[in-house]
């Protein structure tokens, strides 16, 4: 397989694959378009299709050197209505349409909710959105097996589609049955990050990493009013962010979500946890293999936000055009990292470093990276901590993260401005300047004359010890001297 070059932008692209996109083909095509970490939706398809996938991404990962995230998305309490006798019916504007425990076929006039929770807890007067909030329905009675609501928008409705409660906290466990399966499942399989969807709660997160025993790295959905209120408690917890439009979309107005975009990117950067902005950002290329204008600015000002991660949802998991979609996000990220006012607008957000040594060292590798002109960062870590605090301070030249570990280096796949490599263990600090100039020069870093800076913690392999911040020049003559 031909080799993969570093990307030349340091927001990082992350594709939902599906029917459209599984097959080994497809995937090199997206990882060759641009695509740095996929997401497998547990939301639909089989297990064994999900592990086909799975080891195709490893297969992919062994053949191009190039460490890929692999996100298992839990589907989470997602409420959904139970079938109809014809797979749909109309719900007439401003009729009544009844939600009730019955689970004969619905029609016109009711269905069935298969969540008992819901009927404890509606009350007369609250919404329920069905199907991303194309049908409104206002509770005008709510009895114990029985709610009846007029619909003020009408419209088609059919099997299981979704339904949004946000005027009530649901009394509902973050992961269902459904999702301990999928959650054992993904673990068995060695994902490297968990979504959690509908998150609500801090307790929601705590039982997620419980269940995950340890392994793999935990991104909390934001997609409930409650979630957004809570947001310092579930930053803490997690390990990544996602701003999930859609939902957020639907259980808040729409207008509503730009500003709390902005609020969460700027809250999980303050924080140093990898956020992911998500969502029909580039909608229309499902059909089409075009985009429109809006979403080419809506991609791009996920960029200027500073984002770490822009994501594809049904674009690539079951469009007509997935390595464009991919390769049109690409492009718009280059573009916008290109202009000068890039890092400046990404800075409008002051990330003050915490009293530590490696938020002092960190710091300073991005003022030194503005005041003399070096061509890279190397960044020795074991568990990935340092790469984080680095790309917290959103530095003008790209990060080489070397690492012992191959968890951390496809963990890295999400973080903003990280190429990550997965190297041998370090002995010494001659040797580990041999080997991060070596790799800087092997990997695109730089060239003869280039200056890097290498910051690494000493005693190696010790957790927190970042402590040590070294320039080096390359020569262009490291590869010739060595072969490892
Ligand atoms: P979903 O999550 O695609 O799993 O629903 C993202 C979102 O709601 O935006
Ligand atoms: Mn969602």
């Amino acid at each position: 397989m031909q080799k993969l070059e570093p990307r030349k932008r340091k927001v990082k692209v992350l594709a939902t694959i599906g029917p459209a996109s599984r097959s080994p083909a497809m995937l090199e095509k997206l990882l060759r378009a641009g695509a740095d970490a996929f997401r497998v939706n547990m939301s639909h398809g089989a297990h064994a299709d999900h592990a086909a996938t799975i080891k195709a991404i490893r297969d992919l990962e062994k053949a191009s050197g190039r460490p890929i995230a692999i996100l298992a998305d839990l589907q989470g309490p997602k409420l959904r209505v139970g079938t109809f006798k014809d797979g749909q019916a109309v719900i007439r504007h401003s009729g009544h349409f009844t939600l009730d425990r019955d689970p004969t076929p619905g029609d016109e006039t009711r269905v069935e909710l298969p969540h008992p929770e819901l009927f404890e807890v509606l009350e007369k007067g609250q919404r329920l959105l069905i199907n991303d909030g194309k049908i409104r329905l206002k509770v005008i009675k709510a009895e114990a097996d029985r709610i009846v609501c007029s619909a003020e928008v009408g419209g088609v409705i059919s099997d299981r589609k979704g339904v949004n409660v946000p005027d009530a906290e649901v009394p509902i466990p973050a992961l269902t049955e459904k999702d301990r399966k999928d959650l054992a499942f993904a673990v068995s399989q060695g994902v490297d990050w968990i979504g959690l969807s509908f998150v609500q709660r801090p307790e929601d997160l705590a039982e997620a990493r419980k269940l995950m025993g340890g392994y793999g790295a935990l991104c909390a959905k934001i997609e409930k009013p409650s979630a957004v209120r809570r947001l310092p408690e579930l930053l803490e917890l997690a390990d990544g962010i996602m701003v999930a439009r859609g939902d957020l979309g639907v259980e808040l107005d729409a207008w509503e979500v730009p500003p709390l975009q902005k609020k969460i990117v700027n809250a999980a950067r303050n924080a140093g946890k990898p956020v992911i902005v998500a969502t029909q950002m580039l909608e229309s290329m499902i059909e089409s293999p075009s985009p429109t204008r809006a979403e080419v600015s809506d991609v791009a000002n996920a960029v200027y936000d500073g984002a770490d991660a822009v994501m594809l949802s049904a674009e690539t998991a079951a469009g007509d055009w997935p390595e464009e979609a991919v390769a049109i996000m690409d492009r718009i990220a280059i573009q916008v990292e290109r202009d000068d006012a890039y890092l400046e607008r990404v800075r409008l957000l002051d990330t003050p470093p915490d009293r530590t040594t490696a938020d002092a060292l960190s710091h300073s590798c991005m003022t030194i990276a503005d005041t003399v002109s070096v061509s890279g960062i190397i960044v020795f870590t074991g568990s990935g901590s340092t790469a984080r605090r680095v790309a917290r301070e959103r530095p003008s030249v790209p990060m080489l993260v070397l690492t012992p570990s191959v968890k951390t280096a496809r963990r890295t796949a999400l973080l903003w401005g990280a190429h990550a490599v997965v190297t041998k263990d370090i002995g010494s600090f001659e040797e580990m300047i041999a080997k991060g100039k070596r790799m800087a020069l092997r990997h695109g870093f730089g060239t003869a004359g280039s200056k890097l800076i290498a910051l690494a913690g000493v005693p190696f392999g010790t957790p927190g010890s970042t402590n040590l911040l070294h320039v080096v020049t390359l020569t262009g003559d490291e590869l010739a001297r060595h072969s490892g």
